[in-house]
């Protein structure tokens, strides 16, 4: 291989805007509530850069306050109407629109945010504290002494033993913020209008978020992963109608846990039960289902031909990167007969080079972490 060329990356299609619109002002109620523009934790020591393998980081990373709890779940958020509908007075692209305000001053935003085509977009560091489900505006914590919990609410909740959203948090935790890892749908005009794209991205997200930071995610939704209208039902709340962030709760759904639920499940092997971090031990299926993952996130590379063959080699004992790339890229592309690459085939390179670095040797690595 050639080693100067430059690493493959996924065609984007936004640029940067020196105008920031807010992507929430076409939605009524649905604006983001005004949250400090300081962190109120701290700032601790420097954590290690920590984000997923499945996302793309199209800007440096907004820059917060270091996380001080362990990740306890993920969080997931509409971006509501306002990025379509700006996009389309505006000309741009929706998730330029949604990208510009999460890495805009306003300060407020997710970790990651996955656009139309299932593309996963890095905004904030897992290691520091983003600004999407914070309680700080309606008066924090201490405001669900004093609520009730309306029937959309409890009905989803009370089995969980939980009489208010203080309750979801794990002890100790006084903010959502500090716990969960942020996730938004860009959504349609309508303020939802999510795609199977989305879904797919978010259940290769959640389970690879569950995976890294060791969670179990017993159901959909639960604690440990659930919706920003669980979390601050009454900011996210359309009154006799059920939640809106993003609409699992309502009498006309907009979102459907069953369905993520669903699509967890079949990434994880089927197994039914409990989903989260693929099980110790399963080394052949585990190197598969992370070979499987970490090419989702490529989505323009679509086609994961080359995965079983790979995972078989694995088993057997291969643990180069580079033959293992070899078997993945020469699966993809019957038609070279397993011609090794040439001087000059640059396309060819970058997709090998881009497969060993973003597929390969993310799984090597993260197979040995979970056999020590
Ligand atoms: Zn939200």
């Amino acid at each position: 291989m050639n080693a100067s060329h430059p690493g493959w990356a996924p065609p984007r299609s936004e640029t940067r805007s020196p105008h920031m619109v807010s992507p929430f002002m076409a939605q009524g109620t649905a604006t983001l509530p005004a949250e400090p523009r300081a962190g109120w934790l701290g700032e601790a020591a420097a954590a290690v850069t920590a984000v997923s393998p499945l996302a793309v980081t199209p800007r440096p990373l907004v820059h917060r306050s270091a996380r001080t709890r362990p990740v306890y779940g993920v969080c997931v958020h509409t971006t509501g109407s306002g990025p379509a509908i700006t996009g389309r007075k505006t000309g741009k692209e929706p998730i330029t629109v949604a990208l510009d305000y999460y890495f805009g001053p306003e300060g407020l935003g997710p970790h990651y945010v996955i656009g139309y085509d299932g593309t996963i977009y890095a905004v904030c560091d897992e290691g520091r504290v983003a600004w999407h489900a914070g309680w700080q505006p309606i008066g924090g914590k201490a405001r669900w002494a004093s609520w009730t919990a309306p029937a959309w609410w409890s009905s989803v909740w009370r089995p969980w033993n939980a009489a208010t959203p203080a309750d979801l948090l794990p002890p100790g935790a006084s903010d959502p913020n500090q716990v969960y890892i942020g996730v938004e749908l860009l959504a349609d005009q309508t303020g939802w209008g999510f795609t199977e794209e989305q879904y797919d991205s978010l259940a290769r997200l959640v389970l690879d978020v569950a995976w890294r930071h060791g969670i179990t995610i017993p159901a959909a939704p639960s604690p440990r992963l659930l919706g920003h209208e669980d979390t601050n039902p009454i900011g996210r709340e359309t009154k006799g109608v059920g939640g809106w962030d993003p609409g699992a709760h309502r009498t006309d759904p907009k979102f459907s846990w069953a369905r993520l639920w669903s699509r967890m499940q079949a990434l994880h092997g089927g197994s039914g039960g409990q989903a989260g971090p693929p099980a110790g031990g399963g080394a052949i299926s585990s190197f598969e289902a992370l070979l499987r993952s970490l090419f989702g996130a490529a989505g323009t590379l679509g086609s994961v031909l080359g995965v079983t063959e790979a995972a078989a080699a694995f088993a057997g004992g291969e643990r180069n990167s580079d033959r293992l790339t070899d078997l993945i890229f020469h699966a993809r592309h019957p038609e070279r007969g397993g011609r090794p690459i040439a001087r000059g085939e640059t396309q060819c390179a970058n997709e090998w080079l881009w497969i060993r670095d973003n597929v390969v040797r993310p799984a090597l690595g993260r197979a040995a972490a979970s056999a020590s």
